[in-house]
């Protein structure tokens, strides 16, 4: 039996306990971010093949949602913002009323629409002034994914304000995490983890029979493991990067924009959340951060399916109430 140790960003370590012939493996940058996907199977020549087709399908999705793409759907739609309304794919129509849908479910805590702020702040690590707040205020009155206005018959989208902007920031890579565990299934792989930078869907189990296994790692502590979950058929997210934040006045503000204020969201250091899709708990770990631990663990808590684990910048880790970590701190 041989053992494989994978580090995944900074907050995750991964261990398979597989039979080595039978798991293949690959790492490669998409999206902006390392990707890593795993797959059991019988013949390495063809999980290699299936690994090549699971990377043309990401660049298939980033050609769809990115922001930096000046042709991709995305951003002729942001072009049109207070002119008129674009025509989309369905996938993409698809995608935005999902998005908005957990936008009402978080009371507009994740909104694709945070993006006409994004442009305000970098999030580079060091000291910045605050922008005026009367540009903050003009910024954050184009935020409201309420406003976006759908139509399903002509599968048009439309941002009716000059200066709004959606941006898939914190869904894409949870999305392209369950589109490529959805086509290597049905390509007939039984089983295998799609990571896409801390965004993780799982399925199967490990070529011994046993559950594949996530070891959260605390980034305040990051040598120790110190809870080990077993991931069955399911998605976990971390969402949490150290390296994108900002100083002002010497306080510290993470990358993930509070869409209420415009202004940065504090307090959170990193937001793990489990359930079935890695969509849904993408857009829930951004989420948390704006919601902050107490109302973010109250909500998860409501929520079927669905767990939470968060960490605050004093270290201290808070879980929803069907977790239980084997050691706290
Ligand atoms: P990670 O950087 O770990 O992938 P997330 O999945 O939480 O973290 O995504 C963060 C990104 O989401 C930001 O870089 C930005 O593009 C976008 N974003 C920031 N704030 C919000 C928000 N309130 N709602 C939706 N998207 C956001
Ligand atoms: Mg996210």
């Amino acid at each position: 039996m041989k053992q494989i140790c994978i580090l995944l960003v900074t907050t995750f370590l991964l261990i398979t306990n597989g039979y080595a012939q039978e798991v293949v493996q690959r790492k490669f940058q998409k999206m902006g971010s390392s990707f890593e996907i795993t797959l059991v199977h019988e013949n390495p020549i063809r999980a290699e093949k299936l690994i090549d087709e699971s990377i043309a399908e990401i660049d298939r999705i980033e050609r769809l949602i990115s922001s930096w793409d000046q042709d991709s759907q995305t951003s002729l739609v942001n072009k049109m913002a207070g002119s008129r309304a674009q025509v989309v794919s369905k996938e993409l129509f698809d995608l935005i009323k999902r998005a908005n849908a957990i936008a009402r479910l978080t009371d507009g805590a994740f909104d694709i629409s945070y993006a006409s702020v994004d442009k305000l702040w970098s999030f580079t690590g060091e000291e910045m002034q605050s922008p005026s707040a009367a540009v903050i205020k003009t910024s954050v009155a184009k935020i409201g994914f309420q406003k976006i206005v759908l139509d399903e018959e002509k599968q048009t989208v439309f941002l009716p304000e000059k200066g709004m902007k959606i941006g898939f920031g914190a869904i894409g890579k949870g999305y392209a995490a369950d589109r490529v565990k959805a086509m290597l299934q049905q390509k007939g792989v039984k089983a295998g983890i799609v990571n896409a930078s801390g965004d993780m869907s799982a399925w199967g189990t490990q070529p011994d029979g046993s559950p594949w296994q996530v070891g959260l790692v605390n980034p305040l502590n990051k040598n120790k493991v110190f809870s080990w979950f077993p991931l069955n058929d399911t998605a976990v997210v971390t969402s949490g990067d150290y390296e994108r934040y900002l100083l002002m006045n010497g306080k510290r503000y993470g990358h993930i924009i509070n869409p209420k204020t415009g202004y940065p969201s504090q307090g959170v250091v990193s937001c793990t959340v489990f359930a079935p899709k890695a969509e849904l708990a993408d857009a829930l770990a951004t989420a948390l951060f704006v919601m902050g631990t107490e109302t973010g663990i109250n909500f998860i808590d409501q929520l079927p399916s669905v767990e939470a684990l968060m960490i605050n910048d004093s270290g201290n880790i808070i879980t929803s109430k069907n977790i239980a970590v084997d050691e706290i701190n």
